[in-house]
């Protein structure tokens, strides 16, 4: 079976988590703190906050930039469910704008007719190790004194016009095991601002600025340095990594026949956390499942688009038709691209692909 995501963990990664294991610090210590100015310098951003999750790292950063209760927050539905989650776990509200049909991210001309006199932030997420276009969202943020809160979870050094994503805003990645980078499990807020960066220190850790005193209700959203060691290590390898990515993409663009390959607007650095094509004429759940037969692991990103969510069908009233959105639910499949696939992996992907399209 030719697998969707393979963690590549190597000699380095291992002697690293062992070391930290006979130091005796192995919670939030001098690891975390390396890894954070590591992954800031890699950002291009002053600060780096390390966190337990993606997930939690949202969460922070929602908290930081003050939104609550009663506030709201524009972003995508066709993106992993923790991006709209965490706008709930603040209190606050999810709006969600349809997509660019052809990037799969938030369609910028959309925004600002979902604004609205409660709107607090846009939260981009750049999918699929894309980023959106930063031009038009800062632009509109700073127009309507929004703040921006990247959801670049799989975009880790993705850039726009030269600039990494997670530094236009306050940015955040994960750094799960199937993330371009992994920490096991993990997350990264990134910032220029002083502000942002001290308040998401003391949310991460109890609302403490002195020992054993709470100024406000904060969490234990710690990093350990047995994880930090991990990411430490995986960090250095993150531009072989995504190198290795495009290749395989590259390869896809050229060979592919039959399906609509992704695309990249002009100045944009894609890192591919996934290839993803459409599979036109409904034909999408047979090629999945040919591919499965035929040894290719495939995955749908994602089939139920946030609105159309349970939860947020029922217990949050979303009664929302957002055309884009359920469309690309309905013709989207992604491919194997991650680093350790071979050149037969490749052509195996290919040949099978274009077997079923009959091309
Ligand atoms: C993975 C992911 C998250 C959550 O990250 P975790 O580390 O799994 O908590 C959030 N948003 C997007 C877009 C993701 O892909």
């Amino acid at each position: 079976m030719i697998n969707m995501a393979k963690p590549v963990i190597g000699p380095e990664e291992k002697q690293a988590v062992l070391e930290v294991l006979d130091s005796g610090i192995i919670a939030q210590g001098p690891r975390t703190k390396a890894f954070e100015e590591a992954f800031a310098l890699m950002c291009t951003t002053q600060y780096a906050i390390a966190a337990s999750s993606g997930t939690t790292a949202l969460h922070i950063a929602l908290l930081a930039h003050k939104i609550g209760p009663g506030d709201e927050v524009i972003t995508s539905p066709f993106t992993f469910i923790a991006s709209a989650n965490s706008i709930l776990y603040v209190g606050a509200r999810p709006v969600f704008v349809d997509i660019d049909p052809r990037t799969f991210n938030i369609d910028a001309r959309r925004i600002e007719d979902a604004i609205t006199e409660r709107t607090k932030a846009i939260m981009p997420v750049h999918l699929f190790g894309l980023s959106c276009d930063m031009e038009a969202i800062m632009k509109i943020a700073q127009k309507h004194h929004l703040a921006v809160i990247e959801d670049a979870c799989q975009s880790h050094a993705a850039t726009f016009k030269g600039q990494k994503v997670g530094s236009f805003g306050t940015g955040v990645f994960s750094l799960y095991p199937t993330k371009n980078i992994t920490s096991a499990e993990g997350g990264m807020i990134t910032t220029n601002d002083a502000l942002i960066d001290e308040r998401c220190r003391v949310i991460r850790n109890h609302g403490m600025r002195v020992r054993y005193y709470h100024d406000e209700l904060g969490f234990n959203f710690r990093m350990t340095d047995v994880h930090a060691a991990i990411g430490l290590a995986q960090i250095g390898k993150l531009e072989r990594f995504n190198a290795a990515r495009q290749a395989n993409a590259r390869f896809y663009d050229e060979n592919l026949r039959g399906v609509v390959s992704p695309y990249t607007p002009e100045g944009y650095a894609h890192v591919y956390h996934q290839y993803t094509i459409r599979v036109p004429n409904g034909q999408r759940d047979a090629l999945r499942d040919y591919l499965k037969e035929n040894g290719v692991g495939s995955e749908i990103y994602y089939p139920v688009p946030i609105h159309k969510q349970r939860f947020y069908v029922e217990e949050l009233g979303y009664d929302l038709t957002l055309p884009e959105t359920e469309k690309a639910a309905r013709e989207v499949l992604s491919l194997p691209v991650h680093p350790s696939l071979s050149q037969q992996d490749l052509e195996t992907v290919v040949n099978t692909v274009n077997r079923f399209m009959g091309a």
